[in-house]
């Protein structure tokens, strides 16, 4: 087995879909690398009085359809290969969607729980002093991702704000999405990513008649793509049998509460030793019996060791870049469907977009509003993906949502260079 690189995956994908779609190659090289890689060191004074230097990435992938726009992870496994690779798909996402932005993703490489709120709050702090004006508003607008939530994001505007003249205040919020509500954020931003994955399966359960009452789900990240999916699924009437994440895996064959099983990792900080779960290993959680298998947690978590033991009849990636391109070779010769990752969580970057758009022009939208743009287009999205798969003969359908962005990605490019 070749050392995985979640760089060169994407670099995969994006090569089928420009042999799919007969793109230039000119083109499809131009998005083969991103435009700009900014690293930076910080330095954080620690609770203790320590000083500790950080290290932090942003990827601006391209921007040729708007700002740069992508999360920003606080991880230990955050590295440049993996940002690079997170950012170019954001490009994809964007452009799959049909919403002006380009492609990036940052973060920094720590542990988040290893830290204080106020030490999380200061690396924060210190992280946007050291971005400067890499960031801003009609430039490149970070938003959350793993490790990061709502009340970081607002801190990140907040520094933002203090490094810019005291002026178009409402602009300046919109240099990052996913905040709190009181600091500018959209309702129905904390759960888009997971509404976005639902309404996903929901149209692929359509097209394959597949009743949702009754089936049964696994989700591996119980964070907030995860646990949103398990609440909304449950809703559906399908079961959660299992779940993990960095704490470990917990099974219950008759199904969990999720309400409950929610304030149990809000109290204990994850899903292990929760009451009535038996403890399982994690190439246990993915050979479980199964319908729906959401993968929410980080990358390269399904390769050739569990793809030829799942049993799901659908995978539903929450997660950017679940499954590494062998095991998807194996689970599609097992007939198991895949909604990838640029279509199945593009409603976090969806609403991110409606929630900058209400920062610009000063406006704040009801939720209503908010839900029924994003269903319009995650089915439009959905649809595109559905068809081109047809027309084209597209087997895979990564390589078809990758397909519809490159095409729209590809015709703006041309026009502008001839
Ligand atoms: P989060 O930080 O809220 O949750 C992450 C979850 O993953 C946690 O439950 C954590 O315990 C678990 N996890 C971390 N390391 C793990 C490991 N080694 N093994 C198993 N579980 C592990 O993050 P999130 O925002 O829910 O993001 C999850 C995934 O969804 C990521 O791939 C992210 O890029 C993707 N995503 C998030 C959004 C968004 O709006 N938040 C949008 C699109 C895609």
């Amino acid at each position: 087995m070749s050392e995985y690189s979640f760089f060169n995956s994407i670099q995969g994908y994006i090569k089928n879909a420009s042999n799919s779609t007969s793109v230039p190659s000119r083109v499809a090289n131009v998005l083969m690398q991103p435009k700009n890689e900014i690293i930076v060191h910080f330095p954080v004074v620690l609770d203790s009085g320590d000083t500790k230097i950080f290290k932090g990435y942003r990827i601006q992938h391209n921007n040729i359809m708007g700002p740069y726009k992508g999360g920003m992870r606080y991880h230990p496994s955050v590295c440049l290969d993996d940002v690079k690779a997170l950012g170019m798909m954001m490009t994809f996402k964007s452009a799959l969607m049909d919403i002006p932005f380009g492609g990036a993703k940052g973060g920094v490489k720590f542990s988040p729980k290893n830290y204080s709120k106020s030490e999380v709050g200061r690396i924060t702090r210190e992280f946007t002093v050291a971005l400067g004006n890499n960031i801003g508003p009609s430039y490149d607008i970070p938003a959350p991702d793993v490790g990061t939530n709502a009340r970081i994001m607002s801190i990140m505007m907040d520094q933002y704000r203090r490094t810019q003249a005291n002026l178009k205040t409402h602009y300046q919020q919109a240099v990052v999405t996913g905040k709190t509500i009181s600091c500018g954020g959209s309702l129905g931003r904390e759960q888009a990513t997971a509404k976005g994955l639902v309404h996903c399966i929901l149209l692929w359960a359509k097209d394959n008649d597949f009743d949702m009452e009754g089936k049964t789900a696994i989700i591996q990240g119980f964070g907030n793509v995860g646990s949103n999916a398990a609440k909304l699924l449950s809703k559906l009437g399908v079961s959660i049998k299992a779940v993990g994440d960095h704490t470990g895996y917990v099974y219950n064959k008759e199904g969990f509460n999720v309400h409950s099983l929610m304030k149990h990792v809000v109290s204990t900080g994850g899903v292990a030793q929760y009451k009535n779960s038996a403890p399982i290993k994690k190439g246990e959680f993915f050979a479980l019996d199964c319908d729906i298998l959401i993968p929410a947690a980080l990358e390269n978590q399904i390769t050739a060791l569990e793809a030829p033991n799942v049993k799901a009849k659908l995978i539903a990636e929450g997660a950017n870049g679940p499954i590494s391109p062998e095991a998807e070779e194996i689970l599609l010769q097992k007939n198991i469907s895949i909604l990838p990752d640029i279509l199945a969580n593009s409603g976090g970057v969806t609403v991110s977009y409606f929630e900058w758009t209400q920062n610009l022009r000063c406006e704040k939208w009801d939720v209503k509003k908010v839900n029924s743009k994003l269903e319009s287009l995650m089915k439009q999205a959905y649809q595109k993906t559905v068809n081109i798969q047809k027309t084209e003969g597209i087997k895979c359908m990564r390589t078809a949502a990758y397909a519809v962005a490159m095409k729209y990605l590809s015709s703006s490019m041309l026009e502008r260079m001839e």
